[in-house]
């Protein structure tokens, strides 16, 4: 029940686990190109250029970095916890001028503070975090999109921990760049960086005047072979994580047959109710309400008088895993639980009744 690898649906393991076949035979050209497709359903992102390389969502960070951002650009840098500190670090790499927001932990930063900070100087590029997985603090980006086109700026959503969980539509809430990794809700083993980017990043991209700084990331390599994909040719540029890609489909086409809007459903009735259960054992959660509250995890805080190593060897033993703290500062003062993706109704009891015991066990009584 951690926030990543996740669980993952025993299709999608088949597929990891079938004899791997060269990345230009036409049944893995059939595979990636209609994984390609179906990125655009569910990123609900139909005029957006999809990309599917090998890396980890780090790597998607890279590529939006690395590919719109030229030395003296101004990024604005939005940051809800550890992710969105990442960022700063990644962007600067490339010689952005940084500023950063940062809200304090459990909040985010107010539309109207982004919008200042927008008309006070020029920006070229504007990132937030969706769901930061340090914090389980969740940003509305519908707002923040609206605000980068009126203001001009590119916008990029690391949706690490919300594609295929939390509710997104890219093209109707004009934004640039969106971007995953297969591990999270998209239900894949680690290993892919899923990206889609808008007509307008791709304009950005082509009308840059320096080279881009990463061999590995530029689009230039990559948009041609995801053309070819997706016209069913085969083409090469690094050799495709094959199996990767084949449960990829597997999974976005699970995926589509939930649907996108019965799957936010789940997702939010799944957070909800463990929220409510947390509470109920007289929990208090990071994000400061409701309304920041992520549904793909959770951030309780350790109740006082409980300690967050004995929680972890008595839970432990239950046989339900789950994951520390990461926000550096306050990182012993809470754990995380991730209930997304593939995450059923009976997980969910199974873990709220392990975090029971594991709290009797430690002397905690409500
Ligand atoms: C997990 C995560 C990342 C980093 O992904 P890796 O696959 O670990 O490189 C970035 N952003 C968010 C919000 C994440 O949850």
């Amino acid at each position: 029940m951690i926030p990543g690898p996740t669980e993952f649906e025993p299709e999608v393991m088949m597929a990891v686990g079938a004899p791997t076949t060269s990345h230009v035979a036409p049944d893995f050209i059939e595979s990636f190109g209609h994984a390609l497709e179906m990125m655009r359903e569910v990123w609900l992102a139909p005029s957006g250029q999809p990309f599917i390389i090998a890396g980890s969502g780090t790597l998607a960070m890279d590529l939006a970095g690395a590919n719109l951002v030229e030395p003296g650009d101004r990024a604005l840098v939005i940051s809800t916890g550890y992710f969105g500190d990442r960022y700063a670090e990644l962007l600067k790499r490339y010689g952005a001028e940084v500023t950063a927001l940062k809200a304090p932990a459990g909040e985010v930063v107010s539309d109207a503070a982004v919008e200042t900070e927008l008309k006070r100087k020029r920006y070229k590029l504007m990132t937030f975090t969706h769901v930061d997985t340090s914090t389980a603090v969740r940003v509305d980006p519908e707002p923040l999109g609206l605000l980068g086109e009126k203001h001009g700026v590119i916008t990029v959503l690391d949706g690490v921990c919300s594609v295929a969980g939390e509710v997104i539509r890219q093209d109707e809430w004009k934004i640039d760049v969106v971007f995953t990794a297969s591990q999270k809700a998209v239900g894949v083993p680690p290993g892919l960086a899923l990206l889609v980017a808008s007509p307008r990043a791709m304009e950005a991209w082509k009308g840059r005047k320096s080279p881009v700084g990463s061999y590995y990331s530029d689009w230039t390599h990559w948009l041609p072979v995801m053309k070819a994909y997706e016209e069913r040719r085969p083409a090469y540029f690094g050799t495709p994580a094959v199996n990767l890609v084949s449960a990829l489909e597997v999974s976005l086409r699970l995926i589509l047959k939930e649907g996108m809007e019965a799957r936010f459903r789940r997702h939010s009735d799944r957070g909800t109710a463990f929220r409510k259960a947390m509470r109920g054992m007289g929990l208090t959660m990071i994000p400061a309400s409701e309304e920041v509250s992520a549904n793909t995890l959770s951030a309780p805080l350790y109740p006082e008088g409980v300690k967050g190593a004995d929680f972890m060897k008595a839970i432990g033993d239950s046989d339900v895993i789950v994951a520390g703290g990461l926000l550096p500062g306050i990182k012993d003062t809470y754990f995380r639980v991730g209930h997304m993706g593939a995450v059923t109704n009976g997980d969910i009891l199974t873990t709220v009744a392990a975090i029971d015991g594991a709290l009797s066990a430690c002397g905690y009584r409500k």
